[in-house]
């Protein structure tokens, strides 16, 4: 039998399945249009060998060799069987149509009544009149569904400019974005739904779109479909039909299907799916207006339409029998799932689907559940393929041909080279690929956390720690203001709360980059190039970036992990990043290296790098056998083609991500200021000390120390210039000089010396391993908090870094001491 991975770039093949095991992967498979019968052309692999880029339907998807292997193509003579038996399906059902029209109007014929009856409305310019019993001061609720990458973030700021309201859904880290817009006289809310390809029960993202749309029910849903990828988008559409919810279409990218030269009807699109189809380009703004017009007529309509009690159901879907088992299906299951909120026909599907929520939703009884699953079986062995998943997915993607074959004309043949894949030829290179990935990388990186970061970060350094505090210090002075309260405001909340400041520089500079690279396109190929290598690790070739900005900084590396969609690779990530030693341990390294190790000084840091990264993939591996054990996610990876961002979106991201930072590290780095602050100057009786020794810190610092006897440096001097570190690394450093009396700056000998009581050289390297891999600093912990979106895990992750903090150290001191290096 031949598998896709055996094809060489160039050749094609008809897909017959997905052999894979894995449900998950199946399904992602088949719902990317990986249907049966769909011809394949492989474009290339990746430099590295892994994976493959192939073209269908129109677009370009990234597949890793192992699932390729497993996907089945089709012998020329069972190809033409198949399809036959497929056809006869579809035979069968065009007869019922022409059978139904002499009595009932079949549905996608009530469906295009009910269409250019919007339409109708719209060219009358009708306007203002809401329909009867329609509450005018009813806040509408819009819902923005779409694809990954079809235009979803453009279309919602060109509705709402910036008037956004960011979070995340309850419970999960889905992104939510709420914004509101005022159009035609009426306040609308417009809700920013993940970007999905599907509505499976597999994936976060897509169960929270599905919920959203059966249990709030917003007054319409607007889905946006990317005009140069028809067919992919529309298999979305034709599921979100189902949940029978007023729609509308807004067909994005018309300006780059027109410069493509391909031409869509999109009259002939409305009518065919019922549902009202607005060209658009969010980028330029066109037709925006006229979708939020078009939006209000749909929902009008809808109403009349519950008022004549005239209800159409997405009923012209599937194939003859498929749509006979889905109705036999209904009659077992009767109102059932009605009474369970959810649409009747969608249900059924589902069921169908062997969908594990809806099936645990309904809770039918046992009779009617077997009932079902006889059914559900019989389905199954109908075809050769035995997988009901595949056969319905099947089944709508046969639909959408059909509708696409009416609506459209593609001026490039399957497999025919556009713009983008000549950029590609250069960018994903077999030679060239690796040297200009690693090029920008490098560019990127030195200015983030090199020059013009570090220069702004310095800058607003100085501004708050030297400048204003400085200020702020001689004016309470002068005013005579209570010595702990200028201690509270000017040592405590104004460097704490300044030293994360120092961050925003890098962070903004550094998702100017991030949203640039998303935006155009190049941050798949990114992906696509180095996900070999990042495999054995365990990750996938999106955790390279995150990672690599792990080395400047954790906060904004962290953010970074966002542009992963697979929640366990983008968690996993996150709590790798720490281990990847951020720019702030520097000046420790260098402080201590510097005494200690005058000649191999550069040695001991680079070491120090290559232990952080080896702590690293050994935590990967042993997190993929444990916390992420099993379910491994399908590494099914669009290719977008290039797109030039647009400055306007680029800067919204930047702006919302810096919000973001502000708002949330602000209010705990703020509070935790405060907290060690005190800590730091009260001692347990809450008198004020004048020696750290005695202070809260200082006594934990002292209860903590025979913790680190086995490592070596069990004083309390060091336990508490690490918790100092907490706060931040730099603050390892002022600690130290603080407790031994040295200056930062005297000589390296100086520095030795005060401190030789305490640190043999063997000791000062276990303490810098205990630094390099111990908990990150605050501002750092809350966002990765955040990012995690739930305190549990990062509980886990804390706990791990101090448990390979002190193991490492541990084996670091003792066996020096077993060598002799004591
Ligand atoms: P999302 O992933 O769905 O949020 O998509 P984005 O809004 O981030 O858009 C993805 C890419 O498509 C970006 O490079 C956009 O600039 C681009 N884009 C969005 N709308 C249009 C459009 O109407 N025309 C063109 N040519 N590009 C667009
Ligand atoms: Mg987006």
């Amino acid at each position: 039998m031949k598998t896709l991975g055996q094809l060489k770039p160039g050749e094609s093949g008809v897909v017959l399945c997905s052999g894979s095991e894995d449900k998950r992967v199946k399904r992602r498979l088949v719902d990317m249009g990986i249907t049966p019968g769909t011809e394949i052309t492989v474009r290339k692999v990746a430099p590295m060998g892994d994976p493959m880029e192939i073209n269908l339907r129109g677009y370009e998807l990234s597949l890793r060799q192992a699932d390729a292997q497993k996907i089945q193509l089709m012998e020329p003579d069972e190809a033409a069987g198949y399809l036959e038996k497929m056809a006869q399906r579809q035979a069968e059902k065009e007869a019922e149509d022409r059978h139904e029209q002499s009595g009932d109007l079949p549905q996608h014929e009530k469906a295009a009544r009910l269409t250019e009856r919007v339409l109708e409305r719209q060219k009358k310019g009708g306007g203002d009149s809401w329909a009867d019993g329609f509450d005018k001061d009813h806040p509408i609720k819009l819902a923005l569904v779409g694809n990954p990458n079809c235009g979803k973030t453009t279309l919602f700021n060109a509705m709402t400019g910036a008037r956004e309201y960011v979070g995340n859904w309850p419970g999960v880290t889905v992104e939510k974005k709420e914004g509101r817009i005022h159009a035609l006289g009426h306040e609308m809310t417009l809700v920013d739904l993940p970007g999905i390809y599907s509505l499976s029960p597999y994936s976060m993202e897509e169960v929270v779109a599905r919920n959203f749309v059966i249990n709030e029910k917003p007054d319409a849903v607007i889905n946006i479909v990317d005009g140069t990828n028809l067919e992919r988008n529309l298999y979305l559409t034709v599921q979100l039909m189902e949940l029978e919810r007023p729609m509308i279409i807004a067909l994005n990218m018309m300006d780059e299907v027109e410069k493509r030269g391909d031409r869509i009807d999109c009259k002939r699109l409305s009518l065919e799916l019922g549902i009202p189809v607005v060209p658009i380009s969010a980028r330029t703004g066109q037709g925006v207006k006229e979708l939020v017009a078009f939006s209000q007529q749909v929902i009008e309509v809808a109403h009349e339409q519950v008022h004549e009690g005239f209800h159409i159901e997405p009923d012209d879907l599937y194939d003859h029998y498929t749509h006979q088992v889905h109705h036999r299906l209904g009659d077992v299951i009767g109102n059932r799932a009605a009474a369970a909120g959810l649409p009747e026909h969608w249900a059924q599907i589902k069921l169908l689907e062997g969908d594990t929520l809806v099936r645990e939703a309904l809770a039918l009884p046992d009779q009617e559940q077997q009932a079902v699953d006889s059914i559900i079986a019989e389905y199954a062995a109908s075809s050769q393929l035995g997988d009901n998943e595949t056969l319905v997915a099947d089944s709508r993607y046969r639909y959408i041909s059909r509708v696409t074959s009416l609506a459209l004309r593609r001026k490039l043949g399957q497999g025919e080279a556009s713009f983008s894949d000549r950029i590609d030829r250069i960018l994903t290179n077999k030679y060239l690929a690796l040297p200009i990935f690693l090029l920008i990388m490098l560019v990127i990186f030195t200015l983030t956390f090199g020059t013009l970061g570090a220069w702004l970060s310095d800058g607003v350094d100085i501004l708050i720690n030297g400048r204003l505090a400085d200020a702020l210090r001689g004016l309470m002075e002068r005013s005579g203001a209570m010595d702990w309260l200028t201690g509270l405001i000017c040592d405590g909340i104004v460097p704490g709360v300044g030293g994360v400041l120092t961050f925003l520089p890098q962070i903004a500079i550094l998702f100017f980059f991030l949203s640039f690279l998303e935006d155009s396109g190049y941050m798949s190929r990114t992906a696509f190039i180095m996900d070999k290598p990042l495999r054995r690790f365990g990750l996938s070739g999106k955790s390279f970036i995150p990672m690599l900005m792990g080395f400047g900084c954790s906060v904004p590396a962290s953010m970074g992990a966002r542009t992963m969609e697979n929640e366990k690779d983008r968690r996993m990530t996150i709590m790798l990043i720490p281990f990847m030693s951020c720019s702030a341990k520097l000046p420790v390294y260098g402080l201590i290296a510097g005494a200690f190790f005058s000649k191999g000084q550069g040695l001991v840091v680079l070491s120090l790098y290559a232990l952080g990264i080896l702590v690293g993939i050994l935590s990967g591996l042993i997190f993929r056998k444990t916390l992420f054990k099993g379910q491994t996610a399908p590494f099914v990876m669009e290719l977008p083609p290039y797109r030039w961002p647009t400055p306007r979106n680029t800067l919204l991201h930047v702006w919302e991500r810096v919000k973001h930072f502000l708002e949330k590290a602000g209010t705990i780095i703020f509070a935790m200021s405060v907290v060690l602050w005190f800590l730091e100057n009260f001692d347990m009786t809450f008198h004020m000390v004048e020696n750290t020794a005695q202070s809260i810190l200082g006594v934990i610092g002292g209860f903590l120390a025979p913790l680190f006897t086995p490592l070596g440096f069990g004083t309390w001097q060091a336990a508490v210039a690490l918790l100092a570190g907490l706060v931040a690394k730099e603050a390892v450093v002022s600690s130290l000089s603080m407790f031994f009396g040295f200056s930062t700056i005297a000589g390296a000998e100086v520095i030795r010396a005060s401190m030789a009581g305490t640190f043999t050289p063997l000791s000062a390297y276990s303490f810098l391993v205990f630094v390099l891999l111990y908990v990150p600093c605050m501002a750092a912990v809350s966002t990765m908090r955040r990012e995690l979106g739930s305190g549990k895990w990062t509980l886990r992750m804390v706990v791990w870094q101090i448990l390979a903090a002190y193991v490492v150290s541990l084996v670091v001191y003792q066996g020096g001491l077993l060598l002799g290096l004591g």
